[in-house]
């Protein structure tokens, strides 16, 4: 190993923005000025792709009555990689739920389980083939709304990664709310290892697993994320689109690695929703290896995944 060759790196930096709706890092072997500058570029995306943003993209097709909308390519690419595993996972992977997923009130001081004819009622509206993608124009029937909240991240991880990448960025790591990448190694060579976080534990300190990550992603998607317990039943933000209730399958989380994050984004989600044998499937199908963790601390994993267990502590 050529340990003159980090000699001339910065040093590591490390940089923290609150967007859509999640804690996000970037640290990397760059200027704290170059990362923060990368960071605000943030808002750009948020501004187009929350759902809650009066005039961004998804607000402006959720609330077009019908109509079509220009939309950003940024936009259509998100749309069309949705559109295909959705279709590829029948309908597991449904981005057209938004209705059923604003009626559970995650984020209320008080947990409520919402009313079950409405949920009922808005998943049977909830059909992702009424999406209509037609140039750079988007379509969804008035009764209809889409939900990004499954893919949006990776998707933006991706494009803040090529940022820091066309700023001259060689070294870096970035989490955006459970979409982990990496820029080459680090300095002295070595991967990055990206820790699988323990559901139950201290965030961003207990980890059940490390996967070593060099220029690729880790994306997880877990049950512990977003949700609230009553009567000792987990209520949590990964919903069965045929039912608009919280999968209730015996996974606790989902991993996929891979090249880029805007894919394993949405197959963890998934995949989740799939369960074991046609998540598994599902990954393999699109190339991606993947780690699921049942609730019994079972483990599956893709063979040939380089995955290293960390021993629980006593
Ligand atoms: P993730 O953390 O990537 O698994 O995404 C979970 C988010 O995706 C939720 O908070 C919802 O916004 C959305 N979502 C929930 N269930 C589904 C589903 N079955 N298909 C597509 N998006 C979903
Ligand atoms: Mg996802």
């Amino acid at each position: 190993m050529d340990t003159s060759s980090h000699e001339n790196f910065p040093q590591l930096n490390t940089v923290e923005g609150f967007y859509f709706d999640t804690r996000n890092t970037i640290s990397a072997y760059a200027e704290l000025e170059t990362i923060n500058q990368v960071m605000q570029r943030c808002s750009y995306y948020n501004d187009l792709l929350s759902k809650t943003v009066p005039g961004s993209d998804v607000w402006k097709i959720n609330h077009a009555g019908g109509e079509p909308v220009q939309v950003s390519a940024h936009t259509l690419q998100i749309l069309q990689t949705a559109a295909s595993v959705s279709e590829a996972s029948q309908g597991a992977f449904n981005i057209a739920i938004g209705q059923a997923v604003g009626l559970w009130r995650f984020k209320d001081q008080q947990p409520r389980l919402p009313d079950p004819q409405a949920l009922a009622d808005a998943v049977a509206r909830a059909d992702y083939r009424k999406i209509e993608l037609d140039g750079d124009l988007v379509r969804v029937p008035a009764d209809m709304q889409i939900d990004l909240g499954g893919i949006a991240k990776g998707y933006i991880a991706d494009c803040i990664a090529d940022e820091l990448r066309e700023l001259g960025v060689t070294s870096a790591l970035l989490n955006f709310g459970g979409n982990v990448i990496t820029i080459g190694g680090k300095p002295d060579g070595s991967a990055w290892q990206v820790g699988l976080q323990t559901p139950a534990g201290k965030r961003g300190a207990d980890f059940w697993a490390a996967v070593p990550s060099r220029d690729s992603t880790v994306v997880t998607s877990g049950m512990y994320e977003r949700g609230f317990d009553i009567d000792g039943v987990r209520y949590h933000h990964i919903l069965d689109p045929r039912t608009g209730w919280p999968i209730q399958n015996g996974l606790l989380t989902v991993t996929a690695c891979t090249k880029s994050s805007l894919l394993p984004d949405v197959l963890t989600t998934a995949i989740f929703v799939l369960g074991a044998e046609a998540g598994m499937q599902l990954a393999h199908q699109f190339g991606v290896q993947a780690v699921l963790l049942f609730k019994d601390g079972k483990v599956t994993y893709s063979s040939g995944l380089d995955i290293v267990f960390v021993r629980p502590k006593d």
